[in-house]
């Protein structure tokens, strides 16, 4: 490795300034440092490589033609979803829907789900953590059928109020759909406890993924969800790409969501039947480059080690912690117990933008602002928060550069 501390020894094989290109650019005549993971992690060559091949050698399109390239890029493509399968240990390849992502996945099942369960008086359960993607495809859902959002408690630490999300379940709630990691806090949800409670109501149960695929060792039989969703773009995969697991029996039971090529049997002016689980939910010539990608980025990290990412993150998270914690003023915003490697902070006297933009000079990349969860940030009283969010290639001296570098911006804004 580059002389950098880790928290652990990463495998001989992998030096990340090399499997990363983008690592080695600068940003403002400095090396850049990347914190903005959560956002969207950077691509290893694995990947580039992987999407590269197939355009140079295999591309065609898919389930259509009977020659060669087409066979070929059919084989790479449904490779690609049982590589996705294994990845969160679905039963079947017909539970795993390709998508652009984690939204369009949650779209695809407001819509789709909304038309076949929810009716008037019907309820749909979120929490106050959850991104808008997990927010405006159920207000859009209960618009359309009269239903009726309802939100579950956060904690002052940032924790879900877990006895809160209980108390409103009720015989109403037609499907419980919570944030596995929050993209704001980092608060890493209880979801099978809650996937087991929203049984007992007979709601079904949908996670969203996002900010957990990127930790991988994600296992949908054990959680038992009915749905989880994620992208690929978040997990050191391509843009564009994402995964919508479903239970093979409840996605049977819905219609379909885009009508179109791909996911018909047959079409008639006078009616039209649909193709079989999961080409059912897949209208239109896919995004066949996505998802090679996205299968080299579960080789990636499986080959960097579940295990070890969870550890390297684990270590930067508390290392960030500790130092951040010695500027004077800074808060950090979400303590939950349960945690991952996100830590929102504001500074007294400070706007987290202006500290953004400083620090951006000195070639370290953060969020800023409300991260997609403006409700949350409502909550907490607050316009947004600083937010650096870790990746397996961080370093503990990126942490030091992220301190000495919002000290610095403290002290000139004050
Ligand atoms: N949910 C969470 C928790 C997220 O962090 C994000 C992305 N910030 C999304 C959903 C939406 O993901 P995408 O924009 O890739 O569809």
């Amino acid at each position: 490795m580059e002389g950098a501390t880790r928290p652990l020894d990463i495998p001989e094989n992998i030096s990340f300034i090399e499997a990363f290109p983008i690592l080695k650019r600068e940003v403002n005549g400095h090396k850049l440092v990347y914190f903005d993971n959560a956002a969207s992690s950077q691509k290893p060559r694995q990947v580039l490589d992987a999407i590269e091949e197939y355009y140079f050698k295999e591309h065609s399109n898919v389930h259509r033609g009977v020659h060669y390239l087409s066979q070929l890029a059919t084989d790479r493509y449904e490779s690609a979803r049982e590589r996705m399968r294994k990845f969160i240990n679905a039963k079947s390849t017909r539970e795993i829907i390709f998508t652009k992502g984690c939204t369009d996945g949650i779209n695809l099942v407001a819509a789709a789900f909304a038309k076949k369960h929810l009716h008037e008086g019907d309820e749909i359960l979120i929490t106050e953590m959850e991104h808008h993607s997990n927010i405006v495809p159920w207000q859009m859902a209960c618009d359309d059928k009269g239903g009726k959002l309802i939100v579950a408690n956060v904690l002052e630490d940032g924790s879900l109020d877990y006895k809160d999300l209980k108390s409103k379940l009720s015989d109403k709630t037609k499907l419980v759909s919570v944030v596995h990691i929050s993209n704001a806090l980092g608060t890493v949800n209880p979801v099978k406890k809650i996937v087991a409670q929203a049984k007992k109501f007979g709601a079904y149960t949908l996670v969203d993924g996002a900010q957990a695929a990127p930790h991988g060792g994600i296992d949908v039989k054990d959680i038992d969800c009915d749905f989880y969703v994620f992208s690929g773009h978040k997990m050191y995969g391509p843009t564009g790409s994402g995964i919508l697991y479903g239970k093979e029996s409840v996605l049977e039971g819905m219609p379909p969501y885009q009508g179109g090529g791909e996911m018909i049997k047959t079409v008639s002016f006078e009616k039209t039947t649909f193709n079989e689980l999961p080409f059912k939910y897949e209208a239109g010539t896919p995004n066949m480059a996505a998802a090679v990608g996205l299968a080299a980025a579960a080789d990636f990290m499986d080959d960097f080690g579940v295990g070890n990412i969870a550890q390297i993150e684990n270590g930067l998270l508390q290392y960030a912690t500790e130092r951040l914690l010695e500027i004077d003023g800074l808060k950090i915003i979400g303590t939950a117990p349960e945690k991952t490697s996100v830590i929102s902070f504001i500074v007294d006297g400070t706007h987290p933008s202006d500290i953004g933009a400083i620090i951006d000079k000195l070639g370290i990349a953060v969020r800023t602002g409300h991260h997609c969860t403006q409700p949350l940030m409502d909550k907490f009283g607050l316009p947004g928060t600083c937010r650096a969010s870790f990746a397996a290639y961080n370093t503990f001296e990126e942490i030091d550069s992220l301190v000495a570098g919002v000290k610095r911006a403290v002290k000139m804004l004050r």
